[in-house]
C-alpha cells in the first residue's frame, strides 16, 4: 500500500473529488451490510468509465461460503447492468481493511492497471489509496487464455 496518511496528497481538484465521493457512496452501502456472524461491515463503491457509481454490502449467509464480499456485489451489479471498465474502487470497513484475493481478482478482469482502489476507514479521514496493478500484482487474465498450448 502506499499513500497511507493525509488523504490523496498528490492529486488535485476532480480526482480527489471523484474518489472522496466514491468514498462517501461506500460509507452509505456499508449501512446495508448484512454481516450477522463477522459483524464486519463492508460498503464498496465502484466507479464505471460510464461515470456511473454501482455500491454493494457485504452479504453473509448461514452457510458460510454463499455469502458475497460488497466489493464483488457492486462490481457485479455494475457488469449486470452492461458496465465493462471499472476506473476506481473504494472500499469501507471499521478499519480500512484490504481487499480479498477474490475480490481482487475479479476486479482486474474489468480494471485496467492504473485504475485506483481506496480503502477507508469507516470513520476519519485516513486513506490507503493503491493501483489496481499493485493490488494484483503479476496478474492472471485473458492474455492467458489466448496463449494456450
Ligand atoms: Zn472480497
Amino acid at each position: 500500500m502506499n499513500s497511507i496518511g493525509s488523504p490523496f496528497a498528490d492529486d488535485g481538484g476532480a480526482m480527489r473529488n471523484d474518489l472522496e465521493n466514491l468514498v462517501t457512496r461506500a460509507r452509505a452501502a456499508r449501512q446495508n451490510a448484512y454481516a450477522p456472524y463477522s459483524r464486519y461491515a463492508v460498503g464498496a463503491a465502484v466507479l464505471a468509465k460510464s461515470g456511473k457509481i454501482y455500491t454493494g454490502c457485504n452479504i453473509e449467509n448461514a452457510a458460510y461460503p454463499s455469502g458475497l464480499c460488497a466489493e464483488r456485489v457492486a462490481i457485479f451489479k455494475a457488469v449486470s447492468e452492461g458496465e465493462r471498465e471499472f476506473t476506481a474502487l473504494a472500499v469501507v470497513t471499521a478499519n480500512a481493511g484490504a481487499m480479498c484475493g477474490a475480490c481482487r481478482q475479479v476486479l482486474s478482469e474489468f480494471a485496467a492497471d492504473d485504475a485506483v482502489i481506496v480503502l477507508a476507514p469507516a470513520r476519519g479521514k485516513r486513506r490507503k489509496r493503491v493501483t489496481m496493478k499493485r493490488m494484483l500484482l503479476d496478474r492472471f487474465g485473458a492474455m492467458h487464455l489466448r496463449s494456450k498450448r
